[in-house]
């Protein structure tokens, strides 16, 4: 089985044919899905996700894009509260985003810290999404240490990566190492070790090759999982169950399916 550890279900993309989308899942064998919050105001339609489908957790968190919409001392309790739910098994996506600077990055980084601070206090993972920003990124994850979490969606260096690495952090990637011009990013593939590598989709974006341009959609995490499997030159059912376990070892909340 495989994990897809980052998708967004609650995306208008789904809205006509999740029952299908989930259907397709489970004939590839991803039997457990992470459905990730970018705005508190969809957390009850996550829920919901979360609540039909058994195999489906999600996050509470706001997206580094949306920070704008949330940077004030609210944020704290608000986090707190929805996290109660029971499918509920992490924190994020939250982080920064320099290169598409949506919002003020001063809103970004109180955002983050606010996050990182609830995911200690709860002793809950946190989603970290991170491009363009790798210093403040690790200042930020260094103003509150011990906690845990995934720099997801990974297109960053080696340094990066081994900056996470040190701080326990897991390194997710996405469909973006089945690119053509992603050669750097698949040395980092083969820099990782097997105990701390993540797959996910980041669904409805970036399809991986033979998808790419089209809606991606959580089936599709095996075309990434067997991208990996070759760099690391073990076979696709060691991949999955290496990254199957690392998933429920990070996000201790999950059950893992019968
Ligand atoms: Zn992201
Ligand atoms: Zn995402």
């Amino acid at each position: 089985m495989l994990v897809d550890s980052h998708c967004h279900l609650n995306f208008p993309d789904f809205k006509d044919d999740l029952d299908d989308v989930m259907r397709r899942a489970d004939l590839n064998g991803i039997k457990t899905m992470l459905t990730v919050n970018t705005r508190l105001s969809e957390s009850l339609t996550i829920r919901k996700i979360a609540d039909t489908y058994p195999h489906v957790f999600c996050t509470v968190g706001v997206h580094p894009h949306d920070a704008k919409d949330y940077a004030d001392d609210a944020l704290l309790g608000k986090i707190k509260e929805l996290s109660k739910h029971p499918k509920v098994v992490g924190l994020g996506e939250t982080g920064l985003d320099y290169y598409y600077n949506n919002s003020d990055s001063k809103d970004q980084i109180h955002c983050f810290d606010i996050h990182l601070i609830a995911a200690k206090q709860l002793d809950l993972p946190i989603v970290v999404h991170t491009r363009d920003a790798d210093t403040d990124t690790i200042d930020c994850l260094d103003r509150t240490p011990g906690t845990k979490g995934v720099f997801h969606c990974f297109s960053g260096g080696l340094d990066m990566a081994r900056a996470g690495l040190d701080r326990g952090y897991y390194i997710s990637f996405s469909g973006i190492i089945t690119f053509k011009k992603a050669d750097e990013l698949r040395e980092v593939v083969k820099f990782v070790p097997l105990d701390r590598i993540l797959v996910e989709t980041d669904s409805p974006f970036l399809a991986p090759i033979p998808h790419r341009g089209k809606r991606n959609e959580p089936a599709f995490t095996l075309h990434t999982a067997e991208i990996v499997a070759e760099l690391k030159g073990i076979p696709l059912t060691d991949i999955a169950k290496q990254t199957t376990d690392n998933f429920f070892t990070l996000f201790n909340r999950a059950t893992r399916p019968a």
